[in-house]
């Protein structure tokens, strides 16, 4: 078996085991279309599913159902009937009076949710359609003269997503359990801090300068009043010594 191909087969099996928990030995279900393709291109399937899957304990069966179905076809299908005959019989619960079709039986096993974990092994293009439809339900086809496991169904896959969803998310009940069991904190007044506030620079030159005013405009203030006082002076001086000579 060629690497790429057992690669495929082995992430398709993953998929599953992860998600839809099935385990080794697996089950295939085959029907009369299976093994008549099967023998048109002398594929054994007893020695290849087992290598294909990598798995020598795989169970091979069929159901009473699908073994009437093939017997009522008549000697054309004679090479089919001898080998589905080959395989376990799985017990459908059809008593022989109530022996429904093949597709219908293999339908009824799997059921919404594919319960016993079952690969089913079909040519039948309408059961293969009516199987992707439901989610867990792998399909083994026979292409160019191979086994093939055919990619999970987008039913499938979408299923494989919502389930991981559900997983991580908490449910409501235990969600409010954990709220409930959280340490319920006290409640502390927030101190606000004063902002210092961007204040305009000139503004801070003028408050500076009302508040302590520079001593030179004082100083100017007095020096002018005491030069007019010594001028008054030298005035009333001159006045004087003029009288006095006079
Ligand atoms: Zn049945």
């Amino acid at each position: 078996m060629k690497v790429k191909r057992q690669k495929q087969v082995k992430k398709c099996l993953n998929f599953y085991k992860n998600n839809f928990k099935f385990r080794a030995p697996f089950q295939v279900l085959v029907d009369s279309t299976f093994c008549h393709e099967a023998l048109q291109s002398r594929v054994n399937l007893s020695e290849q599913i087992p290598l294909y899957l990598s798995d020598p304990k795989v169970k091979l069966c069929t159901t009473p159902c699908v073994i009437t179905e093939t017997e009522g076809l008549g000697h054309k299908v004679y090479g089919a009937m001898r080998i589905v005959k080959q395989f376990k019989v799985w017990k459908c619960g059809h008593e022989k009076d109530t022996v429904i079709s093949a597709e219908k039986c293999i339908l009824s096993l799997i059921g919404n949710n594919n319960p016993d974990n079952l690969i089913v092994a079909t040519t039948d293009s309408q059961l293969i359609h009516k199987c992707r439809l439901i989610p867990g339900v792998p399909v083994m086809l026979l292409r160019y003269k191979a086994i093939i496991l055919e990619k999970p169904s987008k039913v499938s896959l979408k299923a494989a997503q919502n389930k991981m969803k559900s997983a991580t998310e908490v449910p409501a009940a235990e969600k409010a359990l954990l709220e409930k069991m959280m340490p319920v904190e006290e409640e502390t007044p927030i101190k606000k801090k004063r902002k210092a506030k961007n204040q305009n620079p000139l503004s801070c030159k003028k408050q500076k300068t009302e508040l302590n005013p520079p001593t030179s405009q004082t100083s100017t203030g007095e020096t002018k009043a005491k030069k007019k006082r010594l001028k008054k002076k030298a005035k009333r001086n001159a006045l004087l010594s003029k009288s006095e000579k006079n």
